[in-house]
């Protein structure tokens, strides 16, 4: 039997999907493509029985299987291999349970972030990590991903929210890691492992997370500067103050005019750089009100915002990102470095985009040193665009080199996906890249999940 009539008769055919259209808009995430691959199919499982079954039939006939939440990635780590089946996550879309004494939820892997949320405030309870795709990521594609975030600042990433996964594994079997409790130690910590994973050890389908109070008060500062570096050195301003910012988010000239161009705001009249922080929670007036001197000092123009304008401007910055998809035309990067080092780094960004003569933008959640530059040439006929491509692939490595160099990771919360297994090497070293092989062939022998991907 072919691997595709034994998903059909497992699974029955609503839930396999083979036809063209279907096939193509699951063949890739919103990574740049560098080598196009069509899946043979796509399973839409539906319960942990189906993905029990889509895994078996890939195991038996040692087809690649791709684990795919929202498709939202921007690493390329659910971009389909060659022959692959892709399992979507998204149809296990059921909030299990939400427990507001014990402050827990349990959901399946294809809940919407932005939803989990919703139900959390019902009880005065939030969600925290929130990848600006909040409203369209999964939590199963933000556990695969550990996923940050703009609120990460002050709450932590993905991997502090969970406790406990269920996950099937490459042979079809089922396991539960982790714990209910917010403390636990026994055994070495398999939860851990599989948060950024990348759908490489097994398929995350269940998922018991922690839950955050939502925050009594919010105070939104805007802070514009006459320049990127300045904006920079306001973080690090905020930090010395010993005040802890629920959201610190950086935007450059670049970003702001776009942002203006699509929304038709008027944030580039306001300054060339803006520095969006919100303090939450009781002392949230109290702790904005320590930092607005401490910006001013640094050269800023505050603003305190009312309620209904700072929600726009978060949700311009969550729109940041604009509605363009990455190619090999325009990539968004995503290194983080220690927030000793912005400054430098910013100005670093600065100097090799115009010695490249490459197109510069970016946002950074600038309160954990996370930056994304996207740089971007001009879309000309390819013929004449070797010298722009090799110009934005030379930009590209430095600023991997550059954010290395200064004690930074080629990676702060995209994960890598298959875009940016190139620069893997440049951070971690032999024994550990063995070590991470090993892992790797010890959950999943016949490589079978998501492979060339992530390690
Ligand atoms: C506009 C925009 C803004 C973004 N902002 C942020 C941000 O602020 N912070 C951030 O961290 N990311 C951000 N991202 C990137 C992306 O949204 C995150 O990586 C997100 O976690 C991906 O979730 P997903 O459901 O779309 O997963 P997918 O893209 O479908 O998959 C991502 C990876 O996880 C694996 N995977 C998915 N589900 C499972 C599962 N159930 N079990 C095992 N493996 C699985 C896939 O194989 C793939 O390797 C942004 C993306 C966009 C388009």
């Amino acid at each position: 039997m072919s691997i595709i009539d034994e998903l059909t008769s497992a699974l029955g055919p609503a839930k396999v999907a083979l036809d063209a259209p279907t096939l193509t808009r699951y063949a890739v995430d919103q990574a740049p493509v560098l080598d196009f691959q069509l899946p043979q199919a796509v399973v839409l499982a539906e319960s942990v029985e189906d993905v029990q079954s889509a895994v078996r039939a890939c195991a038996a006939h040692r087809v690649p299987l791709v684990a795919r939440g929202a498709g939202t990635g921007v690493s390329g780590g659910a971009h389909a291999s060659k022959d692959c089946v892709v399992l979507s996550l998204e149809r296990m879309n059921r909030i299990l349970d939400l427990n507001p004494d014990d402050e827990t939820a349990v959901v399946e892997a294809g809940v919407i972030n932005a939803d989990l949320n919703t139900a959390a405030a019902a009880h005065g309870l939030m969600y925290a990590p929130d990848p600006a795709s909040f409203k369209m990521s999964t939590i199963g594609g933000n556990v695969a991903t550990n996923a940050g975030g703009l609120r990460c600042a002050k709450y932590g990433v993905t991997r502090d929210s969970v406790l406990a996964l269920d996950v099937v594994l490459a042979d079809g079997s089922l396991i539960h890691t982790g714990h209910q409790t917010f403390k636990g130690v026994a055994g070495y910590d398999l939860t851990g492992l599989f948060v950024g994973s990348e759908g490489t050890l097994g398929i995350v389908v269940g998922i018991t997370v922690r839950l955050k109070y939502l925050p009594q008060d919010v105070h939104t500062i805007a802070a514009f500067y006459p320049d990127f570096r300045s904006a920079a050195a306001g973080v690090l301003a905020v930090g010395k103050a010993r005040v802890q910012p629920a959201i610190m988010e950086l935007l450059d000239s670049g970003t702001l005019a776009q942002l203006d161009e699509i929304h038709g705001s008027d944030l580039a009249s306001r300054g060339r750089s803006l520095l969006l922080i919100q303090t939450d929670g009781f002392g949230a007036a109290a702790e904005a009100a320590v930092i607005r001197p401490v910006l001013v000092a640094g050269g800023a123009v505050v603003t305190m915002e009312a309620s209904a304008e700072a929600e726009q401007l978060v949700e311009l910055r969550r729109n940041s990102r604009g509605v363009e998809v990455d190619d090999e035309y325009r990539v968004g990067e995503d290194v983080a470095v220690p927030r000793s080092r912005l400054v430098d780094y910013v100005e670093a960004l600065e100097s090799m985009a115009a010695t490249h003569r490459v197109k510069l933008k970016v946002v950074a959640h600038a309160g954990d040193g996370n930056l994304h530059p996207t740089f971007w040439v001009d879309r000309v006929d390819k013929t004449v665009a070797a010298d722009a491509m090799a110009r934005l692939g030379a930009v590209l490595d430095e600023s991997i080199t550059v954010a290395l160099a200064i004690g930074g990771t080629i990676t702060g919360e995209h994960g890598i996906g298959q875009y940016k297994l190139r620069w893997l090497g440049l951070e971690q070293k032999e024994p550990v890249r063995e070590l991470q092989r090993r892992i790797k062939e010890l959950f999943d022998p016949a490589g079978i999940l998501n492979p060339g991907k992530a390690i």
